[in-house]
């Protein structure tokens, strides 16, 4: 059987992770990357793999089986997302939690028209955490379901930070409240506060004659992102910034807390620790993009979620495989 062929349109840092999952996937091929910049100046990890310009992708319909779209959800995808389901099977991560439905609105009249299978909302959180939080609601209907975040580096948080006046460079790390999680796992099912459930720690390097106390100020009291948290200001030189704070972890951890019919407690819970939250993520969208391919030559076509997919379609090893070494 012939490799999926896969293109990535938009090389960030989830693009170049989706160029490194696509590595260790022996069932799939890069046949291309697509960007708005000039592909000259788009390195990629592999330089045998062609960067074209986001133009011309029309010209590639035929040779590329699913696109992995890894534009940002704020700006690009709302506007890419669309276009380009109408020519491609597609895989995307819009994490925008409010408005997916009206994004599955859209994405579904753009693909199902052309016959083609757009897999949106995929990664973590939406993703992997959107399946355990069902599971847990469907198992245990009768309790209550808890997300915590962290520990891990928030970009919008990180952005707002930046614009702060007096701030040159900085980021900001959500950290989860492990009393609030204790509770929950002990199967207390207390009702929790924005505040008791997760802190917020921000290393800021500040800029030239900023005053300290002013910045530390603006910072905590900053509606909606800071103002309902406990939030820590740590001030820092951009060489220990440039040291300590390049990576990008992240993680979390679904809770679903229940009782059965007879009172007893059971506790569900889904925990992930990732190094970086690019590389996973990108790593999640590859096994969609299987799932994807598979769906869509099974006719399956239109707007579909991780809630859609049936788990056995994410790998690469056959039914009964599956069956013999998994269950
Ligand atoms: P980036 O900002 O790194 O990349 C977004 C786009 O910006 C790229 O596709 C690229 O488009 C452009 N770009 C990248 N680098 C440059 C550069 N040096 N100069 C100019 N343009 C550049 O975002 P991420 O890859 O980190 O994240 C993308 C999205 O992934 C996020 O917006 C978020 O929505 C989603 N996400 C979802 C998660 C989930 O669990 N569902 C988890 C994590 C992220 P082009 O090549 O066309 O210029």
């Amino acid at each position: 059987q012939r490799k999926i062929r896969i293109g990535i349109a938009g090389y960030g840092n989830l693009g170049k992770g989706v160029e490194m999952a696509i590595a260790q996937s022996p069932d799939m091929e890069l046949v291309g990357v697509f960007s708005r910049r000039n592909p000259a100046d788009v390195q990629l990890l592999d330089s045998n793999i062609p960067v074209h310009a986001q133009n011309d992708i029309a010209q590639f319909r035929d040779q590329i089986d699913v696109l992995i779209l890894c534009g940002g959800s704020k700006n690009d995808l709302p506007e890419q997302g669309p276009a380009l389901a109408a020519m491609f099977n597609i895989v995307d991560s819009f994490d925008t939690h409010a408005t997916i439905p009206e994004y599955h609105a859209a994405m579904d009249s753009a693909a199902k028209p052309a016959g083609y299978t757009a897999m949106i909302s995929v990664g973590w959180d939406p993703g992997l955490f959107s399946l355990n939080r069902l599971y847990g609601e469907a198992i245990l209907p009768v309790g209550a379901t808890y997300t915590f975040w962290g520990k891990g580096l928030s970009q919008g948080h990180s952005d707002a930070v930046r614009r702060v006046p007096g701030v040159k460079a900085g980021v900001q790390y959500t950290l989860p409240a492990e009393a609030a999680i204790e509770r929950v796992r002990n199967g207390e099912l207390p009702e929790l506060a924005t505040r008791e459930k997760h802190k917020r720690e921000c290393y800021v390097v500040l800029a030239d004659g900023a005053d300290a106390k002013e910045v530390e100020q603006n910072i905590v009291s900053m509606p909606h992102y800071f103002a309902d948290y406990d939030t820590t200001v740590n001030f820092i030189s951009e060489q220990e910034l440039r040291r300590d704070h390049a990576a990008m972890p992240h993680g979390g951890v679904v809770i679903r807390s229940g009782t059965s019919d007879a009172g007893t407690t059971q506790v569900m819970e889904y925990t992930l620790k990732l190094g970086s939250n690019p590389e996973f993520t990108a790593a999640v969208l590859v096994a969609y993009a299987r799932a994807t391919w598979r769906l869509n030559q099974s006719g399956v076509i239109g707007a579909q979620t991780v809630l859609d997919v049936a788990p056995g379609l994410l790998s690469p090893k056959s039914g009964a495989e599956l069956r013999k070494e998994l269950l």
